[in-house]
């Protein structure tokens, strides 16, 4: 078994600081890399070395493919730990990491090919007999090909790109003179984002709940961590995450759960992953819509509620250990509600604003976490994405959690710029939220009406 004595994080932020916090519990040296805008970073402070791999654009530093393989041979580290976001899901730059000796923390470079890019991973769930949304079947070749997949799929349809990631890539066709118009400035769009140019069709499920299913794999067999409930979004991207997901009966809860198992199984797979699914409450129904071959900045919320810690599970799984888990051995209790901190303003469609952080005071006491990089006089840097931090919470049940969130709110300060913290005092307000009654473009239809 090679086991893991130095490692490189090839990231940023509170996944940076999170992945640090894990690792020295197990012993581990932590070489944390950073780009010249990340400098004053908390990651940088705590890590017990650091290596710059470059200038402050993301493309020049944090996947810059060269640099990062330079800094882990200098460092001498043994493995390297991508994080989320930015080189976590590049089967390539996952193959160079393994053809360079070292250990990548994550599924191989096959098994991201094949689940990371998304109309693949449709085909291998449907393969392993999960139900997948009705769509194209695949890339679509002409905008002909197009027409002739939604006429059969029913408008509106969803033209997503295949490479896509991070709520980025999705568009909507209500008819089939959108669709026209839309297939070709999809393609030059993901083309230009992703660097693939391949775009599929799915049908849109209005009203639609996001529910996702944690697993882990050791590459010979699998189990889950249960499921959470990712509806709160804007612009398609998450920013309130609940588990478990209160809507789901325990017969739903079960199948959806094994399906995202059986799938993780039917790969081979090896590490964290999420299986994303779309549920239905009128109907019951789930549908499969992709797998993200990483961990996801919502693990914490599954931590709380089942006792365990994935950072350190998919590091030991990554050096050859057996799965740590036993099924009947995770069980999940309470409930756990994460808000992304976001260094957006609300009131102007959450625009981010990067700023310096003045002053700040977390909120603490009983089921209270905070896992950020923030710190007063903290500057944040303009190239990277806005979120500086997520406050979690859990408690006994769903009403204990809302009321810790309200509390917990209370007592922090955060002051010197904008951020989604508002709106999350506004979000408890809402019955739809305290009644568990939103879905997917919930957030959107509250804004209009205060618009309007
Ligand atoms: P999660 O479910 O963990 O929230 P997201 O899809 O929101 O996953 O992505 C996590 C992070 O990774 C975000 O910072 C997001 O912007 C980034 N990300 C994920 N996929 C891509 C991609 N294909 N291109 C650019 N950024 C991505
Ligand atoms: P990403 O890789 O950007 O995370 P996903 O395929 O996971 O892309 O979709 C992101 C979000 O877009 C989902 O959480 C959901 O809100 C919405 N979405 C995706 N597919 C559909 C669909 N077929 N019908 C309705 N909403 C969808
Ligand atoms: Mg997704």
């Amino acid at each position: 078994m090679a086991s893991i004595n130095r490692l490189l994080i090839i990231n940023r932020g509170e996944i940076a600081v999170r992945i640090i916090r894990a690792a020295k519990e197990l012993g581990i040296t932590t070489v944390a890399a950073y780009s010249d805008a990340d400098e004053q970073s908390l990651a940088v402070r705590l890590a017990d070395e650091s290596v710059n791999i470059g200038a402050a654009h993301a493309r020049k530093s944090y996947l810059n493919h060269e640099a990062v393989l330079a800094a882990a041979q200098e460092c001498t580290v043994d493995a390297v730990h991508p994080g989320y976001g930015f080189l976590s899901e590049n089967a390539e730059f996952a193959r160079s990491v393994a053809d360079a000796g070292l250990i990548w923390v994550g599924p191989d470079a096959e098994t991201i090919a094949r689940m990371g890019h998304k109309a693949e991973a449709i085909q291998t769930a449907r393969a392993a007999g999960v139900p997948v949304v009705p769509g194209s079947q695949g890339l679509i070749a002409t905008v002909e090909d197009g027409v002739a997949a939604a006429e059969t799929i029913g408008f509106p349809v969803l033209i997503k790109a295949a490479a896509g990631g991070g709520g980025r890539g999705i568009r909507i066709a209500t008819d089939e003179s959108e669709l026209v118009d839309g297939i070709a400035s999809a393609q030059q769009e993901a083309e230009a984002a992703f660097g693939d140019g391949g775009v599929y069709l799915e049908r849109f499920i209005p009203h639609a709940r996001h529910i996702e299913v944690q697993v882990l794999g050791d590459g010979v067999d699998a189990v889950h961590f249960y499921e959470r409930d990712c509806s709160l979004q804007r612009r398609r991207q998450k920013i309130w995450e609940e588990a478990p997901a209160a809507i789901l009966d325990g017969e739903t809860r079960n199948h959806l759960c094994e399906s995202a198992v059986e799938l993780a199984r039917s790969v081979g797979y090896c590490g964290a992953g999420t299986v994303e699914y779309l549920f239905d409450p009128h109907t019951g129904e789930y549908f499969f819509i992709e797998m993200n071959t990483r961990i996801q900045v919502e693990h914490p919320i599954t931590e709380e509620i089942c006792g365990v810690d994935l950072i350190q599970a998919m590091i030991r799984v990554a050096q050859g250990e057996p799965l740590p888990y036993r099924q009947e051995d995770i069980r999940p209790r309470g409930h756990a509600i994460e808000v992304r901190i976001n260094a957006e303003d609300p009131d102007r469609n959450f625009m981010p604003g990067p700023g310096t952080i003045a002053d700040l005071h977390w909120p603490a006491g009983p089921g209270v976490r905070i896992d950020s990089m923030a710190y007063a006089g903290y500057q944040i840097p303009p190239y990277y994405d806005s979120m500086i931090g997520k406050l979690i919470v859990w408690a006994e049940d769903r009403d204990g959690a809302l009321a810790r969130l309200d509390r917990a709110l209370s007592e922090l300060e955060l002051t010197g710029l904008k951020t989604t913290l508002p709106f999350f005092e506004r979000l408890l307000t809402q019955d739809d939220v305290r009644n568990n009654a939103f879905h997917t473009t919930w957030i959107e239809q509250l804004l209009e009406a205060r618009t309007s």
